[in-house]
């Protein structure tokens, strides 16, 4: 498995450059997920955005904490947050930069590649929109996506947003940032003084991670409506449990949304039921299950 981080600001498109070296991974035979992390969300603030790529299917859901690679779409952010974070000895940065790898500095030393990646932007898109330009720095720093699967990557992510006229403007982004990123080496030891600034506070969660619980005229929000809300009528499918071959790791209960799924019994005899008043059929809990052990009827 690699781990891949994306920085950017919001409006900069680290989220679908995220999805589209997901996609172009997939290209290639490989599991990938790809899912973004705001803070407060607002054009121009620190964003982050995760890829996980394995030949196995992936099971993490984690942020990513520890990753290979950072990908960095904007180098003044490696002055307010600590975009080297975590990021493994034997990783690397790419980053949009017009300056050498050398130059850069980090809170590490590590295999550093740049590419002025607004410049490419600017020249084949006329703006200064870097998130696909910096996959093509990516496939050559890293050699773990050709650039062809990155081109098909963006034509998948962009071309469904953004029409395929603009899509192809952004692939041929990618291929000229490919033809003039250098590999180097950056410096370590930089202390970012903002660094405690990065995680958003309670209050600036996206709504839906951070609603406090309440009753309204229409009954309860937040954690703990459900109880009210009976989601179970809204399924087609629904989930049916093999007891037999359940070998109680609790994925599925771990990752139901609903809390729909319980633990009874004790000892050897324990076992999972499913609350259908509230399983709104969603199918994670198979699609969690190591073991097949529940299976999606209507
Ligand atoms: S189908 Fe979805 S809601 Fe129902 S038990 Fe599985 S994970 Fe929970
Ligand atoms: S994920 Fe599968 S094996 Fe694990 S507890 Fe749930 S049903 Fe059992």
């Amino acid at each position: 498995m690699y781990e891949v981080r994306f920085h950017g600001r919001g409006g900069q498109g680290a989220v679908m450059a995220a999805q589209a070296l997901a996609s172009a991974a997939f290209q290639e035979g490989n599991y990938a997920v790809a899912f973004p992390y705001f803070g407060a969300e607002r054009r121009g603030a620190p964003v982050m955005a995760f890829t996980r790529v394995d030949k196995d299917k992936i099971f993490s859901k984690t942020l990513i904490y520890e990753p290979d690679y950072i990908v960095v779409l904007d180098d003044k952010l490696c002055g307010l947050v600590d975009v080297s974070d975590g990021l493994k000895d034997s990783g690397m940065a790419i980053i949009n930069s017009a300056e050498k790898p050398e130059d850069i500095k980090l809170g590490k030393a590590v295999k550093c590649a740049t590419v002025d990646a607004t410049t490419v932007a600017l020249e084949t898109l006329g703006q200064p929109i870097t998130n696909s330009a910096i996959l093509g720095a990516f496939a050559k720093a890293t050699g773990l996506v050709s650039i062809d699967s990155v081109v098909e990557g963006i034509m998948d992510i962009f071309g469904n947003r953004i029409g395929e006229r603009l899509a192809t403007k952004n692939a041929n982004a990618a291929k000229a940032a490919y033809e003039v990123t250098q590999v180097g080496t950056c410096q370590g030891g930089f202390e970012c003084e903002k660094a405690d600034k990065w995680l958003p506070g309670y209050d600036e969660l996206p709504l839906g991670l951070a609603t406090r619980p309440m009753e309204t005229p229409e009954g309860l929000v937040g954690p703990g409506s459900f109880v009210d809300n009976k989601t179970g009528s809204w399924k087609t499918f629904a989930p049916i449990y093999d007891p037999d071959k359940c070998i109680m790791c609790r994925m599925c209960w771990f990752y139901c949304p609903d809390g729909a799924i319980k633990e009874v019994g004790e000892g050897d005899a324990k076992t999972l039921e499913f609350h259908h008043e509230y399983c709104k059929g969603c199918g994670i809990c198979a699609n969690e299950c190591p073991k097949d052990a529940i299976k999606m009827e209507r």
